[in-house]
């Protein structure tokens, strides 16, 4: 495990810019530019998981596309490694860099909004908070995740599971175009029209080809209100619960998406205090349909055991999606994990509860996204993501505060997954849960992996953009892309 950010290494990174080089840099480059001679260079090396602790040699925050071509031709240029951060909250911390240059889009971060065409132009640092704001104005929303300080472009890059998921799909479904920075330090468009295979491999496969300076999303009308389920039962009704969310799922319209998840029940005044500690499992939804619709549709949810608590109702599409916030803080320790479930069979549903149950921090949950709806009228290979047709996603999330429990934590997550995908009808990986990115990349792209490769090997064959689940660039004699 990589020691307490709290005491810097002076040591680190061991490659450093000269004083001419930092000179050519801001002749080119108009946004900040953080070394660690600067004292907000360890903040700007810090990351959402607590764990990562790494040192670039720089980081710099391109104020535009212009500022982004600068910084990658200048680390091309000196040959640093390049890492690119939207957001910073990759669970694996593939935003961050030993000793190379760390493109830090956060002050990249405008979003405009055309209501009558019903599209969005997002900058590639924006957060998921950002874009809501806009888009909301105008009762649209594009379909992002459900933790506002989430950055949009590696959400949208390796998928986007979000609250209106079965209703219009994964975020990547909803990218009409993006503007790229190539290794080369070209621009270009990337659309159904424009660089198509392009095009095709940045929807799922993740910042292997480029640097994303803008999104483009079509919007859908979505709000202001919205109906968010948000039902507690005790723990020991976690077999019932998940049972009977299973028979519920295959009937569920596409204007409903359900998350139940195994916790501990927060120390907040919405529970009953008597409940506090406890363990439980929540089941969270949302519904797009309008207010009788969804109580209609979830009134069998909120009645599956005796509640702990149950504090559904209609509310503001932004207040669902921050909803979540403050249990994700900035700085604590994380290691997550995901596997798809094609069936719920009994032996799942024993190992979910098990686990539940065996978490080593109250802060961690098991969690069961329903998927179908929307994700599935896209085939497998229609975009780089692979993983479609599967009714459910397992994520184990470890999330706990002390170094001294990184063992436990990580070690928990990896036996559950690990017991999971021996059961029949698991497979898979989902990139924006990539644990520290250990696994076969294989596994999250399947049979779409050797298309991926050759498309890499066109857009970026020496593999500069390298810091992410890593596809490497096919070999000469492989077959052309088509
Ligand atoms: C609190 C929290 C809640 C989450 N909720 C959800 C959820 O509801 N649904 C869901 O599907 N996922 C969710 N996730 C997972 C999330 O989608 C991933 O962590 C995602 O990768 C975060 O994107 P980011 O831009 O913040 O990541 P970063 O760490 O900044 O970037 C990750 C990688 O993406 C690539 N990248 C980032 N920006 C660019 C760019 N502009 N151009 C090219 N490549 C780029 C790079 O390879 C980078 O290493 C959540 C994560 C957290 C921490």
């Amino acid at each position: 495990m990589p020691p307490e950010l709290d005491a810097p290494d002076a040591t680190r990174p061991t490659r450093r810019l000269s004083d001419l080089d930092l000179v050519a840099l801001r002749e080119r480059f108009r946004g900040d530019v953080l070394t660690p001679e600067d004292p907000d260079y360890h903040d700007a090396r810090a990351l959402w998981n607590g764990l990562i602790d790494r040192y670039p040699t720089a980081v710099v925050r391109p104020t535009g596309t212009a500022d982004v071509v600068a910084a990658v031709r200048f680390a091309r240029e000196r040959d640093l490694p390049i890492a690119v951060r939207g957001g910073g909250h990759n669970v694996a911390g593939s935003a961050l860099v030993d000793d190379g240059l760390c493109l830090d889009l956060s002050a990249m971060n405008a979003v405009s909004v055309d209501p009558d065409a019903r599209r969005a132009l997002v900058g590639g640092g924006a957060t998921i908070g950002d874009v809501d704001h806009e888009t909301q104005l105008h009762g649209l929303a594009a379909p992002l995740g459900v933790v506002s300080a989430t950055g949009v472009a590696g959400l949208t890059l390796n998928g986007g599971l979000g609250h209106v998921r079965r209703r219009y799909g994964l975020s990547l479904d909803n990218v009409r175009s993006f503007e790229v920075v190539t290794a080369d330090g070209e621009v270009l468009t990337a659309s159904n029209d424009d660089h198509e295979e392009l095009f095709w491999a940045l929807r799922g496969g993740g910042g292997n080809f480029g640097v994303v300076t803008r999104f483009e999303y079509d919007l859908h009308a979505v709000g202001p209100e919205v109906f968010g389920l948000f039902v507690w039962y005790h723990a020991d009704d976690a077999r019932t619960v998940l049972r009977g969310v299973d028979d519920w799922a295959p009937e569920a319209t596409r204007d409903a998406s359900v998350l139940p998840f195994l916790a501990t029940v927060p120390e907040l005044g919405e529970f009953p205090e008597s409940t506090w500690g406890q363990p439980a499992v929540a089941v969270l939804g949302c519904h797009v349909g309008g207010t009788a619709a969804a109580e209609a549709e979830f009134e069998r949810l909120r009645d599956l055991a005796e509640p702990v608590v149950d504090l559904s109702g209609p509310l503001p599409y932004v207040e669902l999606q921050s909803m979540l916030d403050a249990d994700y803080p900035d700085g604590l320790r994380y290691y997550w994990k995901a596997l798809y479930v094609d069936e719920l069979t009994a032996e799942v549903v024993d190992l979910l509860v098990r686990y539940g149950r065996s978490r080593p921090s109250a802060l961690s949950t098991v969690d069961l996204w329903h998927l179908g709806g929307a994700i599935d009228d896209t085939p497998p290979d229609g975009t780089a993501f692979r993983h479609r047709g599967h009714p459910y996603l397992v994520t184990f999330e470890a999330n706990w505060e002390e170094s001294t429990d990184d063992d436990a934590n990580v070690a928990w997550a990896r036996e559950g997954i690990e017991e999971l995908r021996s059961l029949p009808a698991v497979s898979g990986a989902y990139g924006n849960f990539p644990g520290f990115g250990e696994d076969p990349v294989r596994s999250l792209f399947g049979r779409n992996y050797d298309r991926l490769a050759r498309v890499k090997a066109e857009y970026d064959p020496e593999n500069v953009f390298r810091s992410n689940l890593n596809v490497e660039p096919a070999a000469d004699d492989a077959t052309p892309a088509p």
